[in-house]
């Protein structure tokens, strides 16, 4: 951005809440400007896991003992839309989100086997969400590959997707709905001048009825009442070459596991293994992540102790 716009709504974040924000703003009507510190994608939307969750964070039967039924039940019902907006957005619009079906959430110990199969009836019959089934220790090792979990469950309602690719065809959109749209633009400073909002960046401003912050925990102090309230948690993705090896999640199957700080992988369509996993609980770009991740890698799968980390 060099010079000075108004507008009705100013974005500020280029990752799926401000694209997807400046998509149905600007559909509705409204004249729209988001800006981007870096590139679209550059946070948390273009490299995570890829996994469409079902449900909450926290199990719906967690949900319902802590709000009761009906609150617990809305929670899954509003995830489930979301699961069902993601798709339907995606085929609306022609993007290419490289979908591939099947989720496992998998047990690293023993004693949490019986809370997967409880977990999968209790989905079923009690949430009215059938596509869960409990895996024991043999179909576990089968599907993964790997016999170092203990049982869990299987999910064929939902599946894992390209996330940088819905954030690419997430701004396309935006910009054809006529949001305009600048990356390598960061907001340096939020004010609130006779009514309006203006957002300063390093050669322009912005002046708008109303702003959108969309910085997920990149913000730094730009927007001091919220930074009070976040505290930033790292998690780290590795790549590998194209696999060889079929055994690895033969299905094609997207995983997380029970572990506190949860590992999370899949295959990508052109046969990479991306496994996640570890946490740092600060703002930095460990120089390491390969190491990590390979040795967190080769406990699941002995074979790959050597597998080269293409990217990190
Ligand atoms: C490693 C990892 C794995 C994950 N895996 C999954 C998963 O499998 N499934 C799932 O559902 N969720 C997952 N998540 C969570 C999910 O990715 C996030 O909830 C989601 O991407 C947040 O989107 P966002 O647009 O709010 O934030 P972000 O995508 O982080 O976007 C914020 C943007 O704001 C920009 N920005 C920051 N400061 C400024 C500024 N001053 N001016 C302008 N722009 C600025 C940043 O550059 C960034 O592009 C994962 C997250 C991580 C980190």
């Amino acid at each position: 951005l060099d010079g000075d716009l108004r507008c009705d709504v100013v974005v500020v974040g280029g990752g799926f809440t401000g694209l997807s924000a400046a998509v149905h703003l600007a559909r509705a009507g409204s004249n729209v400007v988001l800006v981007e510190a870096h590139r679209f994608g550059d946070g948390a939307s273009g490299r995570n896991g890829g996994q469409l969750g079902t449900g909450q964070r926290a199990w719906a039967e967690e949900l319902e003992a802590e709000y009761g039924f009906s609150r617990a039940k809305a929670l899954f019902d509003l995830a489930e839309e979301a699961k069902a907006h993601l798709l339907e957005f995606a085929a609306v619009n022609k993007i290419e989100i490289d979908y591939m079906p099947g989720q496992m959430s998998v047990a690293h110990k023993q004693r949490y086997v019986d809370d997967y199969k409880a977990h999968a009836e209790i989905m079923a019959n009690r949430f009215g969400y059938p596509h869960f089934s409990f895996m024991d220790a043999k179909e576990t090792a089968e599907r993964l590959g790997s016999a170092r979990y203990f049982g869990g469950t299987r999910d064929t309602g939902t599946g894992h997707i390209h996330p940088l690719k819905l954030v690419i065809g997430t701004a396309k959109v935006a910009a054809q709905a006529g949001a305009q749209l600048f990356e390598q633009t960061p907001a340096t400073a939020i004010t609130s001048v006779g009514g309006k909002v203006r957002v300063t960046t390093p050669k322009g401003t912005i002046s708008a009825g109303k702003c959108l912050i969309g910085v997920n925990a990149h913000g730094g102090t730009l927007e001091p009442i919220s930074a009070a309230h976040i505290m930033p948690i790292g998690s780290f993705i590795g790549a590998t070459v194209p696999l060889a090896d079929s055994s690895v999640l033969p299905g094609g199957e997207a995983v997380d596991d029970s572990r506190f700080v949860v590992r999370y992988f899949r295959k990508s369509t052109d046969g990479r293994l991306l496994f996640g996993g570890r946490e740092i609980y600060a703002v930095s770009d460990p120089k390491d992540i390969h190491v990590h991740i390979r040795r967190q890698i080769a406990e699941l799968y002995p074979d790959l102790r050597d597998v080269e980390i293409t990217h990190g």
